[in-house]
This record gives C-alpha cells, structure tokens and sequence, in this order.
C-alpha cells in the first residue's frame, strides 16, 4: 500500500507547496497598494460654460481651482501622481473624463464644480451658500437638483443619446455595475466627503451643505472613489467673488490637500 500512497503523497505535497507559492506571489501585492495616483477634472469647459454668476463663469473657475491643486498637490504630497482631465478651456464630454480616470488607474477622483440656485442671478437667490458634496448613489427624486444641472452637460454632446443610452437603472447589467461599485468604493467616497466637509467647516469656516449622494453621471463610471465638490454658489456675489479671488481658489486648494492627507491616513495608504 506505501508504494501506491507514495505517488499521490508527492502530488500533495507539490499541490501544498504550490498553492502556498501561490498565496506567497498573492500577499505581497495586496499589502504593496500604494496610493499612486489622484484624478482632478475641472467641471465643464469649452462650449459648455456651467453655471452662471455675474460676471464669470463655472468652467473658468473649475480650470483655475483645478491648475492650482494640481501644482499644489505635485509640490506638498510627492509620492502621488496628480492627473488633469482637462488643462485648458476645451469641451471633454463626461464619460471621456472617467475613461481618462480609469486608464490612469487612478486612486481617487475629484470633480471641482460650482453650485448655482434655481433662480439664476435674481436678487431672491443671493442667499444661498455654501459648499456640498456629492458621491454617486441612487437616484432620489428630491435630492436630483444639483445632479440634475450636472448631467445637463451631456446635452452639448453630439452623441449624447448613444453615448448614455447604457446609463438605465433597469438594465441588470448596469445593475451590476453599480453594485459592485457601491461595495467597492460607495465607503471610501463618503469617508473622503466628509473629511472635506470637516476641514471646510472645521478650519476655513465655510457653510455646508453637506454629503448627499446623487445620480450625477460623471461619478457613474469611474473605478475607483470619487467625490465632486460644489466648491460655493457662483450666483451667490459674496461666493462668486471669493471662488474668482485667488486667496479663496488657494483656500479651497489647501482644504483639499488636508482631506486627501486625513483620507490616505483613513484608508492606511
Ligand atoms: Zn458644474
């Protein structure tokens, strides 16, 4: 009987000590993550200028917050690689910016807006302020304003119906991809929110309007935790000329670069 066991003790034994090859090749690069790469897309652009204050427009304070964090980011945190979706006054239709952030692997994506009320620049809307942010969630009905106005860039698009046909919460495949999305990263992107609501709140003492979770598309299809940041009501003057001012685009840049620290800290990155 030893003699026939003998063989199959062998195929074992090599099963054993391959399998726990295996497991020695997995462990390193599960401990080895690193946190490499953070992905700034500056709301809008081109043809497409977002929301309206008195005398600017979205696009241009997005480009200009967007520059500012970049150059920051690559001068305060090293060991992170700061990727733009757009670096000038050009029209990246939305699913562009996160297919720029997923072949970048990126490690966190951050999509700087400015919020603007319904009632445009009339007198009765100065009164909102304040900064929000958003992580991609369901959809509820009275929560959609501000995604709402987001996702209008899709109509400068072209191809906007071929291009976002495939965004229909009935289809199981989308499905999928949203459930794995909420697993994966739903967490990370509300931690990373309200690290950002703390240090806005906390230290620059601004209003807030929170951490909401909305349907907004640019977050649909990124890999990876993403937040967008209302960074203050463009249509609101004192807002407008503090996001235009470049004491307030510093202010933000640095409360940003706060949150990412406090987040890479959270997540033992
Ligand atoms: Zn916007």
């Amino acid at each position: 009987m030893k003699y026939v066991a003998l063989p199959g003790m062998i195929i074992l034994v090599f099963l054993f000590q391959n399998s726990f090859a295996q497991q020695k090749d997995t462990i390193p690069a599960v401990t080895t993550f690193r946190f490499k790469t953070v992905v700034i897309d500056a709301g809008h652009g081109g043809k497409d200028a977002g929301a309206r204050g008195s005398h600017s427009f979205e696009k241009n304070v997005t480009l200009s917050i967007a520059l500012k964090l970049k150059a920051a980011l690559d001068t305060a945190i090293t060991d992170v690689n700061a990727i733009l979706t757009r670096t000038d006054d050009t029209f990246i239709p939305l699913n562009q910016r996160s297919a720029i952030a997923n072949q970048n692997h990126g490690n966190l994506f951050i999509s700087i807006h400015c919020n603007s009320s319904p009632e445009g620049t009339a007198a009765r809307a100065h009164k909102q302020k304040g900064v929000l942010m958003l992580v991609y969630g369901f959809h509820r009905l009275k929560e959609q304003e501000e995604a709402v106005r987001e996702n209008a860039s899709i109509f400068q698009e072209k191809d906007y119906k071929q291009n976002y046909e495939s965004y229909d919460e009935s289809d199981p495949s989308n499905l999928i991809v949203l459930n794995a999305y909420i697993q994966k990263y739903r967490k990370q992107s509300i931690r990373f929110g309200d690290l950002l609501d703390d240090e806005f709140t906390g230290v620059d003492g601004r209003e807030s309007n929170g951490v909401k979770e909305q349907g907004v598309l640019v977050l649909a299809h990124s890999a990876m935790p993403a937040v967008l940041i209302e960074t203050g009501f463009i249509n609101n003057p004192e807002e407008e000329e503090y996001l235009n001012s470049d004491e307030g685009q510093h202010e933000i840049v640095m409360t940003i670069i706060r949150a990412l620290r406090n987040y890479r800290k959270a997540i033992g990155a």
